[in-house]
């Protein structure tokens, strides 16, 4: 069963500021995933959505390096609402947060959770490290043993709360009790307060 969400709050959430909301909207119709008049689209086309998006405007953060980038890609400039949302570097917080954790000695991480773009996010931010991600859907049913596989495989597997998370899908992970050390649950939204509490639990575990 496919989710909807809302596109107003799609667009916002990709950090358009107030005044451009309305050119994302018209190039999300033109890219013809959505239409006049329609308020929700499928969670489906998330991911085609960020990404037609991207290829329209292009959202700097503050920092000088972003702005240069974003006057040279030759699309539409918009400063983004919050750094986070920086088309080129997601907010240097969180890049500082993915170096903390490659330091933390974690080989093999797995992300249930979060929402397409940010899926999108991490894979940009540890696709190429030494890192091995798994990133799963939290929308989407996940067979036990697909979830218990993952916990063996896993260093640590992030419980992506306060996101697109079902307690369903939650719950599998939850459940298996030799495997609990692996898991962590961030009941916070951003992308940094993510990785920052996979550092906190490889330092606690090496601690103890
Ligand atoms: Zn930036």
């Amino acid at each position: 069963m496919s989710t909807e969400i809302e596109i107003e709050r799609f667009i916002v959430e990709q950090g358009f500021p107030a005044a451009s909301r309305a050119d994302a909207r018209a190039a999300l119709e033109l890219a013809e995933l959505t239409r006049e008049g329609k308020t929700r689209m499928s969670s489906e086309k998330i991911q085609r959505a960020a990404a037609a998006l991207r290829e329209v405007f292009a959202l700097h953060c503050q920092s000088q390096e972003c702005i240069t980038w974003a006057h040279q890609t030759g699309k539409i400039v918009l400063q983004a609402e919050n750094k986070q949302t920086c088309h080129r570097c997601g907010g240097s917080e969180n890049s500082r947060a993915a170096q903390e954790l490659l330091e933390s000695g974690i080989h093999r991480l797995v992300v249930v959770g979060g929402s397409a773009s940010t899926r999108e996010e991490l894979e940009r931010l540890l696709g190429d490290s030494t890192i091995e991600l798994r990133l799963v859907d939290g929308t989407h049913h996940r067979a036990p043993e697909r979830a218990r596989a993952d916990l063996e495989w896993a260093d640590r597997v992030l419980l992506w709360g306060a996101t697109e998370l079902h307690h369903k899908v939650s719950k599998q992970y939850a459940d298996i009790a030799a495997t609990k050390f692996k898991i962590v649950h961030i009941p916070r939204r951003g992308i940094s307060q993510l990785l920052h509490a996979a550092v906190e639990s490889m330092r606690r575990r090496r601690a103890a």
